[in-house]
């Protein structure tokens, strides 16, 4: 089998270098394309030109296999790769402009207990390319293609961005580039559930996005129970290297917070974290757990209220976040997770 490469994985740079042998206008001809989301034969691309790139290059690597469209206009995308590999992507409505949830791997490796991503493991890391043309194809899907139909990005979806780490880097300077979506650093927010020697790395070439660090437990000890990665990095450790994050890019970083019944919901917790939050430029987003049907149980939306008031009470700015799509397997992974399980029986 010979091996396609993907098209998107270039710079409109690279492309120039790449279809150097064409007049210079094909290479953004081509750029256009991957950014709305066209195949070859959505292009004008003269044929011959398109028979010979096919040979060697996908143009579109991501189709719609499936959307779950939500009563509150969330819209949870389950898209084809073209390996047959299924990722999701979610579009999410909202008064300030729409946001963008994107997936960074094929399952995952994290195997946070709460998480429906990481059920199957990590099948592998998407290509910069691949979250590229994502973002074409649910942009084309909402709205016209030519026009950028998002304000914001979270990579929040399936996967450990940092675990990708190369590639998630490439793609931030894909979508931030002016010749496509021109998407803006400032709203683009990167989470991870921690891999501090990434944290550091990522802090030295200053990008301007947001940071955020999936938290979720106010000591080590109740951290290991629920996120393996807590094996191998303390809170503590964290702590530092989002220091070193602020003081190299003067933004504030977000903590997620997930509240699990019984396991770090007390007033107790809310003390720790305030503790750890301490004169760090932060900003907690509290989130009830989306239970997935497993052993752990989400915090009643009266108690996570309380949770937040006490939060405040101590000083942290913190805040409930409104969880969106629940009727549609809105959380990380679950829709995915579902699909394969259906599958299977
Ligand atoms: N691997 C990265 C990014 C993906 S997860 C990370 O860990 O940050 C995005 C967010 O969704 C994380 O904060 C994650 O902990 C949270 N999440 C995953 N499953 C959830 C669930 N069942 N209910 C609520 N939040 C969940």
């Amino acid at each position: 089998m010979i091996l396609l490469k993907i098209l998107s994985d270039y710079s409109l740079n690279e492309l120039y270098v790449l279809l150097a042998e064409y007049k210079k206008f094909r290479a953004k001809q081509v750029f256009d394309a991957i950014i709305q989301s066209k195949d070859y034969e959505e292009t004008n691309l003269p044929k011959s030109m398109i028979e010979s790139l096919k040979s060697e290059y996908i143009l579109k690597p991501i189709h719609i296999y499936k959307v779950l469209t939500s009563k509150d206009g969330t819209k949870k995308y389950l898209l084809r790769l073209y390996d047959d590999n299924l990722i999701e992507c979610v579009f999410l409505k909202q008064n300030y402009g729409n946001t963008i949830c994107l997936s960074t791997q094929v399952g995952c490796r994290m195997g946070c207990k709460f998480c429906a991503s990481t059920q199957n493991g990590l099948i592998r890391n998407l290509s910069a390319g691949e979250m590229l043309s994502t973002i074409s194809v649910v942009n084309a899907d909402n709205g016209k293609c030519t026009d950028r139909n998002f304000t914001n990005i979270v990579l929040m979806g399936s996967g450990e961005p940092f675990d990708n780490y190369d590639n998630v880097v490439k793609w931030l300077e894909l979508i931030t580039d002016e010749n496509g979506f021109h998407l803006s650093e400032r709203n683009i927010s990167l989470s991870t559930c921690g891999l501090v020697d990434k944290i550091y790395q990522f802090a030295d070439l200053k990008f301007n996005i947001t940071l955020c660090v999936s938290l979720h437990a106010t000591n080590d000890e109740t951290r290991k129970q629920i996120m393996p990665i807590a094996n191998r990095y303390s809170i503590d450790e964290i702590i530092e290297a989002l220091k070193y994050y602020i003081s190299k890019n003067n933004r504030r970083v977000v903590f997620e917070y997930c509240l699990i019944k019984g396991t770090n919901d007390s007033f107790e917790n809310a003390k720790e974290l305030s503790n750890l939050t301490k004169g760090l430029n932060c900003h907690v987003n509290v989130i009830c757990l989306n239970a997935n049907g497993g052993a752990l149980k989400a915090t009643t939306k009266g108690e996570a209220y309380a949770f937040v008031k006490k939060l405040n009470e101590l000083g942290v700015s913190a805040t409930l976040r409104r969880s969106q799509g629940n009727d549609i397997e809105g959380a990380c992974g679950m829709l995915r997770a579902k699909t394969l399980n259906d599958s299977k029986n």
